[in-house]
């Protein structure tokens, strides 16, 4: 058989060597790199040829070819030892390669000479394994790879989880309304946008999960302006934003480890913020006392500047439902919605006297007793003047002012006992007594007719009687002249 007709067979096998190429192709790209290459090299029409002609294979990276090599091994031990180093670094990522790599069939070349190393060297500089992944983007910011999406979402509901489930568990995280309180999650949702999409990467970009979740919630740090309040320090400031003394001073030239704050003052902290918030929306309920009113009723019976409580007041009790937003467990509003009375107040009520009293007498006295008779009137007795009229017997001891006017003695006045003196301001005075107990106070304003005391036998006394004497500026007269 001349060589010619040779070449025709050779052809009309090559629909098969494409398909097994084809198939070697596809090993490539998935990188098993489980192909047997024997078939290729031994194949039955090429044994023929002479010892001096060689099989070049031509490699082909896309559509160009970059050389020949001698064997297909030698292309395929280069790509499995890529795919090993990325498999190490990529976890379970696929793999793929970002040119395909084709080895064509060969030619046979007389003493022909393959390029090994060159064609080792183009493939290390255009080809590359890479790691097909998913990728985290958070407000149009790419921020991790991670496998699949699957284990993307299964971290991002973890992370949103962290704040609303933990939330609902202990209900009771709000101080304020400590065991009074009961709260039900409404709505978790990021505060950033978040995307995935597919990605080709370098493998060691891909990342774990965890490593994923610890990255987003350490976050970047942020320079942010702190307005000192009361009573803060450098100290409580570095430990309110998670930070050193030594880092506020390097953020605030100026400032020194002794400066005295001032409230109102500005200073750049450094503050983390992590890459992504989770925003809750909660409702809670809380029970809270209804403090009661107080009524003022007014009462013409009393003096004015009197009072008297006629009921105690109750504090009611409410329940009122807030709707509080909290970003990463921190309270950022708390609104009431809603309010309803369980239990009404109870208003306190008050009389309030109206009653406007003159301290000017009107020159007319009355009895200063209830009934009585007199039991010794005024003149001499005993060589001494009695300087009032005695009332005894009297069918109740309450003591009655004479006149209007204003106090201006009640208490305990040697021989008279307790006693009290009513300056009616007109120029006449009265005095009451041998009290047994005393009804007003000094500065006090009493009306015609109202009880001062009570009858009694204090004092120089011999029996329970009241002793009652009128002065005109300042001397005694005759109690009856002006009864
Ligand atoms: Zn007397």
């Amino acid at each position: 058989m001349r060589p010619e007709e040779k070449r025709e067979q050779v052809e009309e096998r090559l629909p098969d060597i494409k398909r097994f190429l084809e198939q070697y192709k596809k090993q490539f790209l998935i990188g098993l790199g489980t192909v047997t290459m024997a078939g290729a090299v031994t194949f039955g029409g090429y044994q023929y040829i002479q010892a001096q002609s060689v099989p070049l294979y031509p490699v082909l990276v896309g559509d160009e070819v970059i050389g020949t090599v001698s064997d297909p091994d030698v292309v395929q031990n280069w790509l499995q030892k890529q795919y090993a180093a990325a498999r190490e670094e990529a976890g379970r990522a696929d793999l793929a390669l970002t040119q395909a790599v084709t080895v064509s069939e060969p030619k046979w070349v007389y003493k022909g000479q393959s390029q090994d190393a060159e064609v080792l060297k183009v493939l290390k500089q255009k080809v590359a394994v890479q790691a097909k992944g998913v990728q985290l983007v958070i407000d149009g910011r790419p921020v991790a790879v991670v496998t699949d999406q699957e284990s993307l979402d299964r971290l991002l509901g973890a992370y949103r989880q962290r704040y609303s489930g933990e939330l609902a568990r202990t209900p009771h995280t709000d101080r304020s309304a400590r065991g009074n309180s009961r709260t039900v999650v409404k709505e978790v949702a990021f505060v950033q946008s978040v995307a995935t999409r597919e990605v080709a990467v370098d493998p060691d970009e891909v990342m774990e999960p965890q490593q994923v979740a610890r990255l987003l919630e350490a976050g970047t740090l942020a320079g942010r302006k702190h307005t000192v309040r009361e009573g803060e320090s450098l100290w409580t400031i570095a430990s309110r934003y998670d930070t050193t003394v030594q880092q506020l001073l390097e953020n605030n030239p100026g400032l020194d480890e002794n400066s005295r704050l001032q409230p109102g003052q500005e200073l750049v902290v450094t503050a983390k913020v992590p890459l992504l918030s989770v925003r809750i929306v909660e409702e809670t309920k809380e029970i809270q006392t209804v403090p009661f009113a107080t009524e003022v009723v007014e009462e013409p019976a009393m003096l004015k500047g009197e009072q008297k409580v006629l009921r105690e007041g109750k504090h009611g009790t409410k329940q009122v439902t807030y709707e509080v937003t909290k970003i990463n467990g921190q309270i950022q509003t708390k609104r009431p919605i809603k309010e309803q009375i369980m239990e009404e107040p109870q208003n306190r009520v008050i009389a309030k006297g109206t009653k406007v009293v003159a301290d000017r007498g009107s020159g007319v006295f009355r009895w200063p007793t209830v009934g009585g008779y007199i039991s010794s009137r005024y003149g001499m007795r005993d060589g001494r003047l009695h300087a009032g009229i005695d009332i005894a017997r009297p069918s109740s001891y309450s003591i009655l002012a004479a006149d209007n006017g204003r106090v201006v003695f009640a208490g305990w006045d040697g021989g008279y006992g307790k006693s009290v003196i009513i300056d009616h301001r007109n120029g006449y005075r009265t005095r009451y007594a041998h009290l047994s107990s005393i009804n007003v106070r000094v500065g006090q304003v009493v009306e015609r007719g109202q009880k001062i005391g009570v009858m009694g036998s204090t004092g120089h006394s011999t029996g329970t009687h009241l002793h009652f004497e009128v002065l005109k500026n300042g001397r005694p007269i005759n109690p009856l002249e002006m009864l």
